[in-house]
């Protein structure tokens, strides 16, 4: 697409978003990969309209009000990247955009409360179990509460498990085949520590010597993908200083975290830091693809057959192209049978904060999503993302589905039974 974009005056993020804008040929290739057009119909709500929106207003021919809406309900999921025959680098454009216009975007009070409340909560484990908790008792006086704010407290779950700590080292079992850091992630360690228990037992099982970073803090997900740069870049900075040079692989077990930090070289393009954060993001790796390559040891036999949903998680399989890795991983469990969903590449509708910025979307696809799981029969339905696996359980729920919602890990974890 021929475009006027004065790349000079963008900042260091400018020639990236040119170069997603000008690899566009308008062919619309990418409309029915997109949830939104499902959704909404209109063509200012799919990858091609939005790419237009966001070229006329960094040409300054549109203002920004204009385009704001479409670029809001932007799933971020990344659908359109595969769907793309040109190969355009969505990702490369909406969220330096984002970035770029957030100190302009004019929002409700309700929404910059909202945005507030989740930007200085979520990625702090311990300010969001406190949150968890004032949730908790604002659910009772939920229809006091201004509109805005009742999604949030929707999400926040009946019971948060205890905390969990892990050591600094876990050693592997046996013969140490590798060396591992991991990122525990922040809502993670709240909603689902044991998503990281799990996790580190599996890889000590394989022969893998698991260190967890102390100084380690949230991958800045969720600040980059609301446009909030300086803070991303905060997050960012300190994982580059905390985890160890000598590890074979930095590991995510959350597909969002893992999708940030490939993303950490475009977060730091134009500071000193830009060629540490390149040489960085290519020792990430998302758990199923390390244990992948590394081999599945023998498991043990299964007396009761096993039918597993898979869903894919949008920042593992359209971000970080990992949809056969945890399907081999979960196919290699004895008596096991795995299902595929219908319209599988359709995002479930969490993406990071997209509750609570658009309800309604957010809430159909959650419950189409989890009609699809119960469509297969399954008993347990598998993904790679604790987004994707609260908004699982909570439209599971809701249906009244008594499917398990497990993380990958867990599921491999549970078929080694009572083995040691
Ligand atoms: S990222 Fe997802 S919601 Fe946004 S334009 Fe692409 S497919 Fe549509
Ligand atoms: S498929 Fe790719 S090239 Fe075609 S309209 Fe969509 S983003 Fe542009």
């Amino acid at each position: 697409m021929l475009h006027t974009i004065p790349t000079s005056t963008l900042g260091p993020l400018g020639e990236a978003m040119a170069h997603a804008v000008e690899t566009c040929v308008h062919c619309g290739f990418c409309l029915p990969a997109c949830p939104t057009y499902r959704e909404l119909g209109q063509e200012m709500d799919t990858p091609r309209g939005r790419i237009v929106l966001m070229k006329e207003v960094l040409e300054g021919t549109l203002p920004l009000a204009a385009a704001q809406p479409h670029v809001d309900r932007c799933l971020g999921c990344l659908a359109c990247e595969p769907a793309c025959p040109s190969g355009v680098p969505y990702r490369d454009l909406i969220s330096p955009f984002r970035a770029l216009t957030q100190s302009r975007v004019q929002r409700s009070l309700g929404e910059k409360i909202s945005r507030f409340i989740t930007a200085q909560t979520i990625p702090f484990p311990a300010r969001f179990r406190i949150a968890t908790a004032f949730g908790r008792i604002g659910k009772m006086f939920r229809p006091l509460l201004p509109a805005r704010l009742r999604p949030m407290l929707d999400l926040v779950p009946a019971q948060v498990p205890p905390a969990e700590s892990w050591p600094a080292v876990t050693p592997a079992r046996g013969e140490r085949r590798a060396r591992v850091a991991l990122l525990t992630g922040c809502a993670q360690r709240v909603l689902d520590p044991d998503i990281n228990t799990a996790t580190i037992e599996v890889l000590a099982r394989h022969g893998v010597e698991v260190v967890v970073p102390a100084a380690q803090g949230c991958c800045g997900g969720l600040a980059w993908h609301t446009g909030d740069l300086r803070a991303a870049q905060a997050f960012a900075r300190r994982n580059l200083a905390a985890f160890p040079a000598d590890v074979d692989a930095i590991l995510t077990n959350a597909a969002g975290c893992g999708s940030a930090m490939h993303e950490y070289h475009l977060v730091l393009r134009g500071t000193p830091d830009e060629a540490r954060a390149e040489a960085f993001r290519h020792r990430v790796l998302d758990v199923s693809v390390f244990l992948h390559r590394l081999g599945l040891r023998e498991l043990p036999a299964n007396p009761r057959p096993l039918k597993i949903a898979y869903h894919d998680a949008c920042h593992l399989a359209n971000a970080q192209g990992v949809r056969r890795e945890p399907r081999a991983l979960l196919r290699a469990i004895p008596g096991a049978e795995l299902c595929e969903l219908t319209n599988a590449h359709l995002c479930c509708g969490s993406a990071g904060t997209y509750n609570l910025d658009q309800p309604e979307i957010a809430a159909s696809l959650g419950e189409q999503k989890a009609r699809a799981v119960i469509a297969t029969g399954a008993t347990v339905v598998a993904s790679g993302n604790i987004g994707c696996l609260t908004q699982l359980r909570a439209h599971l729920a809701k249906l009244g589905s008594p499917i398990q919602v497990r993380h990958t890990m867990q599921v491999l974890r549970d078929a080694f039974g009572d083995e040691r």
